[in-house]
């Protein structure tokens, strides 16, 4: 055995999956477990109730949907066998689309609920609700209506995810879940999922966990390969400096964010007035209308999306090249989120906030949350004279290095 290193490097081997999983693996092209898959899986395997606590980016689906899959196969049981709930329809499908993806090779079938659907999708997704299906991804509301209805069968269920829990929280989701719980048998495994672990979060883990195992890969900061950067402008300023940054760069996806519908719609309106393929995304679309315009996103039809929050927190895109946020987020978590949408796993990337006077504290705040100092700059002279930086009252540790992402 003295051949075998210290530390071996982690590998899917080591869990053991099923050829089926292994192939699924293979053909979606991860090669070796990411640091909170590395850690969790083998609890989940146990059947351990676990809290996964890890930022953006860091491959949480995969840490549960990989042993979930292992388990169903090991000991399959009727009627459902494993729920997953996520805050937004979006986020549900963007799981459900991975779900399919990993079991493309196993007889384990799948379905998403989630709100905002008609009345054919409805009867549709009863119809498969009772006729069984394995695995279930869904948002809370819609679910529940389901189980008030007493046609999901869930007796025999087994596994209950709860991902982005501290987003459903946010979203006032508490009570949904705990009355989602209610219909559940007892014993079942529970596996929650978040970027943060709020007092909260804390609380509703103690309720619905037994003994959970506890993996926390990470503070919340920003991946380390994003370059994060800011600018001093007055709100005038921002859009010329927005388009500035793009216009005649090769930079295929712009995600923008703002804090507020009404902001979302006038960017992309004033962007697409000046000649840019842009989209917004917010919560007065259809859902239709949403798929629609993250699929021409992520297949680059469309350069710039401008989006509320709805879109910051899980949502899955690959290679953004920059992210910009036009306004300073209110909640210092936002800001991770928001700049967790560029370089996810292994990639680099870069984020850049446009801070106004008022929001100079905000921003001293969220440097604070993320331990280190964004360096701050003048937008370009012909844009005109922009706020001065004042020296805040706090300062954070002396400002670090963006990193290569290499905690593995
Ligand atoms: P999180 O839920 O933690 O925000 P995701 O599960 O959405 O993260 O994963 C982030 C990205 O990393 C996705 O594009 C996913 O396909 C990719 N990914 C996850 N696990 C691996 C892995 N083991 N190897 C390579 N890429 C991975
Ligand atoms: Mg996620």
């Amino acid at each position: 055995m003295e051949d075998i290193p210290a530390t071996p490097e982690p590998s899917f081997k080591q869990f053991n999956f099923h050829p089926l999983i292994a192939e699924g693996l293979d053909a979606i092209g991860f090669e070796k477990p990411t640091p909170i898959q590395a850690e969790i899986i083998p609890l989940i395997l146990e059947g351990r109730d676990v809290i996964g606590c890890a930022q953006t980016g860091t491959g949480k689906t995969a840490a549960y949907l990989l042993p979930v899959l292992q388990r169903i196969m090991e000991n399959p049981v009727e009627g459902i066998n494993a729920i997953i709930i996520a805050p937004t329809r979006e986020l549900a499908l963007q799981i459900a689309q991975q779900l399919e993806g990993f079991s493309y090779f196993m007889d384990i079938s799948s379905l998403p609920i989630y709100g905002g659907t008609d009345g054919i999708e409805w009867e549709q997704q009863k119809r498969a609700l009772i006729s069984g299906v394995d695995v279930v991804v869904a948002t809370p509301g819609k679910l529940l209506s389901f189980l008030n209805m007493d046609i999901a069968p869930v007796a025999n269920l087994q596994h209950l995810v709860l991902d982005e829990a501290d987003r459903m929280l946010d979203m006032g989701f508490f009570d949904d879940i705990m009355r989602i719980i209610s219909y559940l048998p007892e014993k079942r495994s529970t596996l929650l999922f978040s970027a943060t672990m709020p007092p909260r979060i804390r609380e509703l883990s103690k309720r619905i966990l037994k003994n959970p195992g506890e993996v926390n890969i990470a503070i919340s900061k920003p991946a380390e390969g994003i370059l994060q950067m800011a600018y001093l402008v007055y709100d005038n300023q921002k859009i010329l400096l927005l388009a500035s940054l793009i216009k005649g760069r090769d930079l295929p996806s712009v995600l923008v964010f703002a804090s507020t519908k009404l902001k979302v719609k006038s960017i992309a309106r004033e962007l697409k007035a000046k000649g840019f393929n842009v989209a917004d995304i917010h919560s007065d679309l259809e859902q239709a209308e949403r798929e629609k315009v993250l699929l021409q996103f992520r297949n680059r039809q469309i350069q710039i999306l401008v989006a509320t929050d709805v879109l910051s927190r899980g949502i899955d895109i690959e290679n953004i090249s920059l992210v910009i946020n036009f306004d300073v987020p209110h909640d210092a978590e936002d800001y991770v989120h928001r700049s967790g949408r560029t370089a996810r796993a292994e990639q680099t990337g870069i984020a850049i906030t446009f801070i106004n006077e008022e929001e100079l504290y905000q921003f001293s705040r969220i440097e604070k949350l993320i331990e280190m100092e964004v360096r701050k700059q003048k937008p370009p002279a012909e844009l005109g004279s922009a706020p001065d930086y004042n020296p805040r009252p706090f300062r954070s540790k002396p400002s670090r290095k963006p990193m290569r992402k290499g905690r593995r």
